[in-house]
Order: structure tokens, then C-alpha cells, then sequence
């Protein structure tokens, strides 16, 4: 029975690199007793075969049942290979080819056993902050090109000892072609300083570190993605210093705790949270915080939830393992305000030396920042806030294939995207493009992208906001097509793309701000969209933002712009809190600014609803951040009230939603003294059911029945809950987002698929 012998090629495309792959298929090969050889390439992985054809197809089996827990396989392509008479199994070198269609991992958090020698006392790499083997460590923030060789990565710096260079040549070891291994020997190491730059000398600067923190110090520690600001989470001076210094006055700040045990005595966590805490990305979860509670109120002032993460790297194990008291960290972004965050050690002492008060850095590069990831679980699915380290570069499979376009992303929140086949690959979080430093981490990372990527748009889509810097990038670029794409319409397209759906759509888009079609700022709107094309079907009457820019960071100016549009001058005489104890001046300026039209641009925003709502029940005037007072609206709702303000809307040209009978019905509960969660929560009610009778009404019109929501507001809980229930008790198909957040840091992708649709007849 002399089976016969053949020769095969396997091409394997996916997350192949990097993750312990090549000693798997090195495995694999051998228990089969197949002979050949594996390579990385600048694709993927290839993978010769000689043996007889029955071991052959066992093996194809095997390479996607059971490849390593990093891996992730999007495709294998089988050839008929040629007899080369191999002797062995062996792993070569990488091969480069031009094709880079690689997919590099994102960062990955430790892993247990790495975890496990790094407490082991008699491990060579016991307490040593940069352990990682195959299956962990960092990846995306320290590669500078492909293939993903040590060469092209942050570790080139440093030489392997003896030692690590036996593991890294041994396929059956652990740390066989890690590209960041290392050891207290030839790796990275770290040093404390103090603001002044100078050394704290101590033999263990991680304890000291600790020691410092409990003493009250804020420490600027550098991480995986960039810098760390740390403080005792319950020490209310350490965080109201830290608030002082970031100029920071009321965001929430996250916090880090070692175990779960630690998170359960200050914040509620069920077994779905859980995973997610415990996930190998470890994202920053929201969860709901405990009453009392032994964390000081500045975390998150205001707020139900913290924002929580468990430790990713030795580094972070090692230092809570050494405040060994307390029960959690904050760990908030190394930044001031809204700038980008710090990754030189230059720049750390630059730009932190005004916040922290000592520094733990160490000596391995960051080539890209990547600030943590924001999940929470809402409506029984993970919900992105922010889709950053961990995730990243993951990219959002599409329906079908679309040529290389580049996506700029909207203002706030930034992201952007670059496509290739069926894969868009989205940046990490870039921030707010309202300062030059974002403005250029932007134009760094599209070229970082570009190259490990291999990716060179034909098309660059960007908001139709003619101001946003991220529009400016775009205009700026030669040789390229250039496509403007509506903010509202590229939220839906979003939402569809990542659920790979086709239009048309009823689409929901629910938002603060974006620039429309007819140059007013829109926001409350439902269009019937297909990716290539939208229909503005209804939207919220439009009413007037006195100030701008001002009223959003104002809502008592749009609470005065709401009245007065729903009360005509009478509103003065309104029992109102934002009315009786307001400087009248100041309204009577705000009146003017909207009777004479001047800087009081109008808006459909629903945002900008709930802001002004959240002004007139008296919860906010000013915000500290984006989204503040509507969020804050959220949290005061109660959980039982049914009832809804009456509501109305108009037909013609399409569907005018009228805000005055809300605005009647609030005011006049407020005037009866009805609790402000019940008029929060009948607010929110009367959203639910406007929005969704008015898809029934349009279902009957258009005969769509597939629903689509998408925007900032949608990161209400409430809404986003309530309003999916409704729909689908009126038999719509409701999507939503999962994969890209709903917010603008999701806004890229459909920007990118509504470019790629453009004039190729793709819907
Ligand atoms: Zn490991
Ligand atoms: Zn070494
Ligand atoms: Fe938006």
C-alpha cells in the first residue's frame, strides 16, 4: 500500500504573522511526517508540502481547526506544488515579495504563561516588565514596516543575548520568532525620574513607583501605546490634582485594578462585562458603579459608571502587584486636555512635566500611539465608544470587494480608514482635530497605514463640513479623487457596511453635529439610504443655535433658543430655573442674536434637543466635554415612568418633527415641580415613539422595512434600547453597530464605502 506521494503549496492570508504560526504548521507537518518547508512572505504564510496526499488533507484540515489562539486565518489557497525532493520540515526565512496583503496583529495583552514566569522567582525573566512570547506582547504600536521581521520593528535596537537568540531559532520553544523577545540581559529596561529629568536611583524603580503613588504622587508612566498618567483612585487630593493639572475639569477619568475581586468592591460586573475585562484586549469597560463607594467621587463626577480596565502588560502587573493595597489606579491618557497622546520620552518630559510629578519610562519605542480601547456591553451586545489598542488593525470584513479609497473621518473622535478588497481597515483613535499636534499624529498615521498596508487610494472621501481639518487634509492631496461625502449619510452607510447590508435603508441618524447638504447643521434626521445615495425623508424643525460653536458648549443657550422658539416672547414670564435665575441681559442678547440672524446658524440636531431639555430641567448650563449635559440627562431618567409628551409632526416636503410640543410639555412639568427623572425619562419616551411611529408611516410610503441607526446619540443607552425594542415590535429589522463605534470615531467607514460606490454602480 504505497500511498502516492505528492507536492503541494498552501498560501495562508490572515493574521498569520507574529502569533506562534510557522511553529505550528512546523508541528503539524512533522506529526504527519510530511517533509517541505514554511516561510513568511509579505502575503501571508507559504507553505510547501511533499508526503502522500492522504497525510496532505489531514493537514489542511488541521491548519484551520487548530491553529494557534492568535491566529486568524481569512483564507487558504491550495496549488499543485512542484517535487523539490525535500528531506525535513523546515522553517526559512522571510521571503519579501511585492504583494503586501498581510495582516498584522494588534497589541496583545500578557499572556498566562508569561504571566506565570513573571512571578516565578526562579525564572530567568522573573520580574522583568518587557516579558512576551508568541502568543503576546506588543505588535502594532512597534512595527514600522512589513514583513513583521525584528528588523522592521522597535526591537531592532536591541541585540539578542545568547540565551534568547536559542529560543527565538528553537521552533519548539515558546518564544520561536517572537519578534519582541528579550530579557533583563539585551532587552528594554526602566528608569524613574523625577519632572526635571534627572534619576531617581533606586534598585527597584517599579516599587518606588508604587511607594510614590500611595505617598500621593501623579506618575507619568510610558506603556504599551503611549504614556499613562497614574494616581491612587482613592485618594481624593492625588485625583483632584491630577484633574487640576490635565486641565481636565469633569471627563471621567479611567482606572486599572489588579484582579476582579478588587473591581466587584467599587463597581457592579456581570459574566458578560467580565469577559470583556478579561479578553486579551483588554478594553476599558463602563460599568456601573456601586453605592456607597470607596473610590473618590473625581473619577467620574456626575457619572453612573467608571470606566474600568485589568492590567495588559508586566509592566502594569508588576506596579499594582506592588500597591498592593490599593484597589485600583487611575490610568488615565498621557495628555493635556484633548492634545495627542505622549509616546517619546522627549516629549513625555515636555509636554507631562507639568503634570506629573516623576516619570517611569523605559527604552523601546512606540512608533504609533494607540490610546485604550472604550467598550461597554448596552442592548446585549459589546458597544465601542472608542475602537483603538487591541483591536487595531483589525479590519471590518465588507460585503464585497471596493477599490483603495482613503476615508479622513469627521472632526471629533477622529478615525480614519483605508480599503482594500473586501477588507477597510480603521486607525486607531486620533482624537479631536482642533490642534495642530492631532492634525499631525493624522497625517502620520495615514502614512504609517499606507505603508504597513500597502495601500495606495485611488479615491480620498471627507466631510462636507468645508472647515473640519480632516477636510483640509484631504483638499490638500494631489493625484487622488477627491469625494465629499454627507456626515449623516456616511453614519448610515457605516452601520450598514459593518453589518453587510445593501440599501435602501430607513436610516436613523441621531446625532450632534454634521454639516448638511443645504448648509445647515443636522442631526435629527432619517434618510433612505443606499450607500451610493441618500434621501433626507424627515427631520427635527429646525431651530436656531445662538452663539454656534458657543451654544454647544452652552446649553443654556440653546435651552433660551428652544423656549423662545416654542413661547414667543412670553417665555420670560415661564417659572423656569433657567429662566428666574438668569442673568436677563444675557438672554435678552441671546433673543436678539436669533431675531437678527446673527452667528445663530440653525440645527435639526437631536443632540442639541437633549441639550437644550437638559438646560430648561436646570441639570447643566455649561459642559466640560463633549455630549456632557445629555449624558447627564441619561443618568437622572428613572427607570418606570411610561409616559410621553404629546408630539407632532408636519408633511410636505418630507416630514418636519416639531420640537415645540415637546418643549410645552417639559416646561410645563417643570413648572408643576414633577420630579426631573420622570420628566428625563418621559423626554426620552416621547423620542422613541415619535421617531418610531414616523418609520412606520414612512414603511407605508416607501414599503423599506429595514431599519438603520447610527450616530453619538445612539451611546445613549436608553434610546438605543428602547428604540430597537420598538421597532421591532413594529416588525422592522433594526441594526446596529457592534464593530465600529457609533459615534464619529465609526464615521470613516461609511465615508469609504460611499466613495467606493461613486460612480461604479456599486450599492
Ligand atoms: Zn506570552
Ligand atoms: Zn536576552
Ligand atoms: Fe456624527
Amino acid at each position: 500500500m504505497n500511498e502516492e506521494h505528492v507536492a503541494t503549496r498552501l498560501e495562508v492570508e490572515g493574521v498569520v504573522q507574529g502569533v506562534g504560526f510557522r511553529p505550528f504548521v512546523y508541528q503539524l507537518a512533522k506529526n504527519l511526517g510530511l517533509k517541505g518547508e514554511v516561510a513568511n512572505t509579505a502575503g501571508g504564510v507559504t507553505i510547501e508540502l511533499e508526503g502522500p496526499a492522504g497525510a496532505i488533507s489531514s493537514f489542511c484540515r488541521s491548519l484551520t481547526e487548530k491553529s494557534p489562539p492568535l491566529a486568524d486565518i481569512t483564507s487558504v489557497a491550495v496549488h499543485p506544488g512542484l517535487q523539490q525532493g525535500f528531506k525535513d520540515f523546515s522553517i526559512v526565512l522571510s521571503r519579501t515579495d511585492t504583494k503586501k496583503s498581510i495582516l498584522i496583529s494588534p497589541d496583545v495583552s500578557i499572556c498566562d504563561d508569561c504571566l506565570r514566569e513573571l512571578f516565578d522567582p526562579s525564572d530567568r525573566r522573573y520580574r522583568y516588565p518587557f516579558i512576551n512570547c508568541t502568543n503576546c506582547g506588543p505588535r502594532y504600536t512597534i512595527i514600522d514596516d512589513i514583513p513583521y521581521d525584528r528588523t522592521n520593528t522597535a526591537m531592532k535596537h536591541f541585540v539578542m543575548c545568547a540565551r534568547c537568540q536559542a529560543e527565538y531559532d528553537d521552533p519548539d520553544n515558546r518564544r520561536f520568532h517572537a519578534q519582541p523577545n528579550a530579557c533583563p540581559v539585551c532587552g528594554p529596561g526602566l528608569s524613574l525620574h523625577n519632572r526635571n529629568r534627572q534619576p531617581v536611583c533606586d534598585p527597584d524603580p517599579i516599587r518606588k513607583t508604587a511607594e510614590l503613588i500611595e505617598r500621593g504622587c501623579i506618575l507619568a508612566i510610558k506603556g504599551l501605546g503611549g504614556f499613562h498618567l497614574a494616581a491612587d483612585a482613592e485618594n481624593p487630593q492625588a485625583v483632584a490634582k491630577l484633574r487640576k493639572r490635565k486641565r481636565r475639569e469633569e471627563k471621567p477619568f479611567a482606572i486599572m485594578s489588579l484582579y476582579q475581586d478588587r473591581i466587584r468592591k467599587y463597581a457592579w460586573m456581570d459574566e458578560e462585562e467580565n469577559k470583556l475585562l478579561a479578553s486579551s484586549q483588554r478594553p476599558i469597560v463602563l460599568l456601573r458603579k456601586k453605592t456607597p463607594n470607596p473610590l473618590c467621587d473625581e473619577i467620574s463626577p456626575r457619572n453612573k459608571y467608571f470606566g474600568v480596565m485589568l492590567p495588559y502588560t508586566p509592566l502594569h502587573y508588576l506596579l499594582l502587584d506592588a500597591t498592593r493595597f490599593t484597589l485600583a489606579l487611575v490610568m488615565t491618557s498621557g495628555n493635556l486636555s484633548e492634545e495627542p497622546i505622549a509616546i517619546d520620552n522627549d516629549e513625555a518630559f515636555d509636554r507631562l512635566g507639568d503634570i506629573a510629578d516623576y516619570f517611569l519610562i523605559h527604552n523601546r519605542r512606540i512608533y504609533l500611539r494607540s490610546d485604550d480601547s472604550i467598550v461597554r456591553r448596552s442592548s446585549g451586545a459589546t458597544r465601542f465608544l472608542r475602537r483603538s489598542r487591541g483591536y487595531i488593525p483589525k479590519p471590518v470584513f465588507l460585503k464585497q470587494d471596493v477599490p483603495p479609497v482613503l476615508a479622513c473621518g469627521a472632526e471629533l473622535k477622529n478615525t480614519v480608514c483605508l480599503t482594500r478588497r473586501n477588507r477597510a481597515f480603521l486607525s486607531q483613535h486620533i482624537g479631536d482635530l482642533e490642534n495642530l499636534a492631532t492634525y499631525e499624529f493624522l497625517e502620520m498615521t495615514v502614512e504609517h497605514m499606507k505603508r504597513i498596508l500597502d495601500i495606495d487610494p485611488e479615491k480620498v472621501a471627507f466631510d462636507l463640513h468645508p472647515d473640519y481639518l480632516s477636510t483640509q487634509y484631504a483638499r490638500k492631496l494631489t493625484g487622488i479623487e477627491k469625494i465629499p461625502v454627507q456626515h449623516h449619510h456616511a453614519h448610515i452607510v457605516s452601520c450598514m457596511a459593518e453589518n453587510r447590508i445593501d440599501g435602501p435603508v430607513i436610516g436613523l441618524s441621531f446625532d450632534g453635529t454634521g454639516y448638511g447638504s443645504d448648509g445647515h447643521i443636522w442631526g435629527g434626521e432619517i434618510l433612505i439610504t443606499e450607500t451610493h445615495r441618500f434621501e433626507r425623508i424627515a427631520h427635527l424643525s429646525y431651530i436656531p443655535m445662538p452663539g454656534g460653536a458657543a451654544a454647544v458648549k452652552e446649553p443654556w443657550r440653546m435651552g433660551v433658543s428652544y423656549l423662545y422658539d416654542t413661547f414667543g416672547i412670553g417665555f420670560f414670564d415661564l417659572d423656569l430655573p433657567l429662566v428666574k435665575d438668569a442673568d436677563h441681559e444675557k438672554i435678552r442678547v441671546i433673543r436678539e442674536m436669533i431675531d437678527r440672524k446673527i452667528n445663530s446658524p440653525l440645527t435639526s440636531s437631536l443632540g442639541r434637543l437633549f441639550d437644550g431639555v437638559a438646560a430648561i430641567l436646570g441639570l447643566r448650563k455649561k459642559v466640560h466635554y463633549e455630549g456632557q449635559a445629555a449624558m447627564e440627562l441619561e443618568m437622572a431618567a428613572d427607570e418606570t415612568t411610561r409616559d410621553v409628551y404629546s408630539y407632532e409632526w408636519r408633511s410636505g416636503n418630507g416630514y418636519i418633527l416639531l420640537t415645540a410640543p415637546i418643549i410645552q410639555g417639559v416646561s410645563s412639568d417643570v413648572q408643576k415641580g414633577v420630579p426631573v427623572s420622570v420628566i428625563s425619562r418621559k423626554f426620552h419616551n416621547t423620542v422613541i415613539r415619535l421617531f418610531s411611529d414616523l418609520c412606520g408611516v414612512i414603511r407605508k410610503d416607501t414599503g423599506i422595512d429595514r431599519t438603520v441607526l447610527s450616530g453619538g446619540v445612539f451611546q445613549n443607552t436608553i434610546i438605543l434600547t428602547e428604540l430597537s425594542l420598538a421597532l421591532e415590535k413594529k416588525g422592522f429589522a433594526v441594526y446596529t453597530h457592534k464593530i465600529v463605534p457609533t459615534n464619529d470615531g465609526g464615521i470613516c467607514l461609511g465615508q469609504a464605502l460611499v466613495a467606493a460606490s461613486q460612480g461604479t454602480g456599486v450599492s
